[in-house]
C-alpha cells in the first residue's frame, strides 16, 4: 500500500493505546461532512450571489455531491455525521431529509457559516439558537453536535453548547482522542491534514485555495494517518465538503479508504454522538500522556 509497507520494521514502536475503544477495536473513525454549499461563498460576501459560475460549484454539493455521497454511504454501511449550516437546510430541504432518513447524525454548523470569532457573545448565543431551532423544524430533533465554521471556537462556546444541550464539539485540534471540557463537555478533535479544502478547494475569483491535489497523493496522505492513528489507538477523524469531494474521482478516493479501514475490521467506524455516548461512558478509556496532566509516554 505505502512505501512504508514494503520496508517494515522489526521491532516498531508500539506504545500502550491513547483510547480504549468498544468491543476491543483498534481505533475509532468519524466521517464528518461539513455540507457548506452556497454559504462558503455567502458568508464570505454576500454580493457573491451574483456570481452565478461560483455559486454553482458551491452549489453542487447539495445538489450532486451529497447524493453521490448517500450512495457510497449506504453501498458501504458506513454511518457518518453531516454537519449542515441553517441556511443549507432551508433551502435544501429534501436533501436533509435525505441524509436524516439514512440514518446519519446531522450536527449544528453555524447558520450562515457564521466565523465565531467576528460574533460577540450574544450574537454567537443568537444564532446557535437559530440553527437549533431549524434544524428542529426540519429534522424533528436539536443536534447533539457541533462543529464550528472555520473549526474555531470562542473561549465562551464550550460553555454555551453544554447550556443548549449539546453533546459533543468537534472543532479543537491539541488531541488525536476525545477529551472532556472542564464543563463536561465532550470534544472530538480533528486536524487540518484530514480535511479536504486544503488537498482540493479552488476558485478563481474570489481566490480559494491553491491547486487541486492528485487524488492518488492524497489517499496516500490519509491512509497513512490512519494507519498510524490505528497503531496508537487514536480517533481518525476526517472532514470533507460535499462541494469538493463530491466530485467523481474523490468519492472513489473516499470509498478507497473506507473500503480498506473497513478490510482491517478493527476500526469503530460511528457518528459523534456514538462516540460522545462512548467517552461519557467510560471515563477511564482515555490514556493521558500530557505530562504537566500526570501523563506518562
Ligand atoms: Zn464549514
Amino acid at each position: 500500500m505505502t512505501d512504508f509497507d514494503s520496508n517494515p520494521l522489526t521491532n516498531p514502536y508500539s506504545p500502550a493505546p491513547r483510547f480504549t475503544w468498544p468491543d476491543g477495536k483498534k481505533c475509532a473513525v468519524m466521517v464528518c461532512f461539513d455540507v457548506d454549499g452556497e454559504t462558503t461563498a455567502l458568508s464570505e460576501d454576500p454580493a457573491l450571489a451574483n456570481r452565478l459560475t461560483t455559486m454553482s460549484q458551491c452549489t453542487y454539493g447539495p445538489t450532486v455531491g451529497v447524493p453521490r455521497i448517500l450512495g457510497l454511504l449506504k453501498h458501504l454501511s458506513v454511518p457518518a455525521t453531516f454537519f449542515i449550516p441553517t441556511y443549507i437546510v432551508e433551502n435544501h430541504p429534501r436533501m436533509t431529509e435525505a441524509i436524516a432518513d439514512a440514518g446519519h447524525e446531522i450536527g449544528a454548523h453555524g447558520h450562515l457559516h457564521e466565523k465565531l470569532a467576528d460574533l460577540d457573545p450574544e450574537e454567537e448565543e443568537e444564532i446557535l439558537q437559530k440553527s437549533i431551532s431549524i434544524l428542529k423544524k426540519f429534522t424533528g430533533t436539536e443536534p447533539l453536535g457541533y462543529r464550528a465554521p472555520w473549526f474555531e471556537i470562542n473561549p465562551g462556546t464550550p460553555d454555551l453548547l453544554q447550556e443548549y444541550g449539546f453533546l459533543y464539539n468537534a472543532s479543537m485540534m491539541g488531541d488525536d482522542v476525545p477529551f472532556l471540557h472542564d464543563n463536561g463537555l465532550v470534544e472530538i478533535p480533528g486536524q487540518w491534514m484530514l480535511e479536504d479544502w486544503e488537498q482540493f478547494a479552488f476558485n478563481a475569483e474570489p481566490a480559494w485555495g491553491v491547486i487541486p491535489e492528485d487524488c492518488d497523493k492524497v489517499f496516500k496522505l490519509w491512509w497513512r494517518e490512519f494507519e498510524a492513528m490505528r497503531h496508537y489507538g487514536c480517533c481518525f477523524v476526517l472532514t470533507l465538503h460535499p462541494w469538493l469531494s463530491g466530485r467523481p474521482s474523490r468519492v472513489q478516493l473516499l470509498e478507497h479508504i473506507l473500503s480498506k479501514i473497513q478490510e482491517y475490521g478493527d476500526a469503530w467506524i460511528a457518528t459523534g454522538t456514538e462516540i460522545a455516548s462512548w467517552v461519557l461512558g467510560n471515563p477511564s478509556a482515555r490514556r493521558e500522556v500530557d505530562f504537566d496532566r500526570g501523563g506518562s509516554a
